[in-house]
């Protein structure tokens, strides 16, 4: 089972994404062929190698089911080495007759399983706690990490959700974690490795001021969000902005977060209503090459 290294890739509004993405694709089955016959999908496999199509090389032949089970474990110890992420294998029948005879439900053939390996898990360091503030105020913790690979993908932050959530695991900075990360699922700290503590560890405690606009915080009763009460927090007119200018709202191409940033940064806009009323000159500012730019937005 492959999975593709940038998921998503082929769903991408913009072809031009798509296009920059360095996809690959493992052929793996002849759909319908004449004028040739084929005895088991290994002699299938290995027709379409010999025409130049690119294989997948992990496949293991077996007789019995104890062959399987080896081969399984076998392609789970490869994971780490192989070029593409996988999340699991697939024990098929290889005599094409005895899949004719087999069959398939109304859903699925009956000469193919699936085997599913466990989200792979790394050891790693919190080297520390950052507060982002949100859209809504909620100020959420997240966990810097010492970069590491888990499937596929180098992982070096990752959200801790809320106070509970740190408190729940007992996470301190400076602690050794394991993380974990299954298919395009967000990677998570399962739990911290308490045998190699240090002593030096620090306790994190959710900030009682604001980090941007540096107003007081508040967790409110039966809820799990620490908030800024500062009204006009700029770390909220930055999420909101973002929003507003996305594809599930206004739509508005072109300005991505760091124009908004920039826009923020030289007081071009105080709030949203202002991106209605920026004018040519201000746009083209923001860029070396910004009268281009700014044209877009006529
Ligand atoms: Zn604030």
């Amino acid at each position: 089972m492959q999975e593709m290294q940038q998921l998503g890739s082929l769903r991408q509004l913009d072809s031009n994404i798509t296009k920059n993405r360095p996809l690959d694709i493992y052929i793996f089955n002849v759909q319908k062929i004449e004028g040739k016959t084929f005895n088991s999908h290994f002699e299938e496999l290995e027709y379409l190698e010999k025409l130049g199509f690119n294989v997948n090389p992990v496949r293991i032949p077996c007789k019995t089911i104890e062959e399987v089970k080896n081969a399984i474990e076998k392609i789970g110890d490869m994971r780490e080495d192989l070029t593409f992420g996988i999340d699991g294998a697939v024990v098929k029948i290889d005599n094409l007759k005895f899949r004719e005879i087999l069959g398939s439900t109304v859903k699925v053939p009956r000469w193919a399983v699936a085997y599913k390996y466990p989200p792979e898990r790394k050891e790693t360091i919190l080297k520390d706690i950052v507060c982002q503030v949100g859209r809504t105020g909620v100020i959420t913790p997240m966990a810097i990490l010492e970069p590491v690979e888990v499937a596929g993908s180098t992982i070096s932050k990752t959200t801790l959700h809320n106070e509970d959530f740190i408190k729940e695991k007992d996470l301190k900075i400076g602690d050794t974690v394991v993380i974990q990360k299954a298919g395009d699922v967000i990677p998570e700290i399962v739990e911290v490795v308490k045998s190699k503590r240090t002593g030096n560890e620090k306790e994190f405690n959710m900030p009682t001021k604001c980090p941007v606009c540096n107003a007081d915080t508040i967790r409110e009763d039966g809820e799990a969000a620490v908030k800024c009460t500062g009204v006009e927090c700029p770390a909220k007119l930055f999420r909101n902005l973002v929003h507003f200018v996305s594809r599930e709202a206004m739509n508005i191409d072109g300005l991505g977060e760091n124009i908004i940033q920039e826009l923020l940064d030289r007081n071009l806009i105080k709030n949203i209503a202002d991106i209605y009323t920026l004018t040519f000159e201000d746009i083209a500012s923001l860029k070396k090459n910004g009268k281009k730019f700014a044209r877009k937005f006529n």
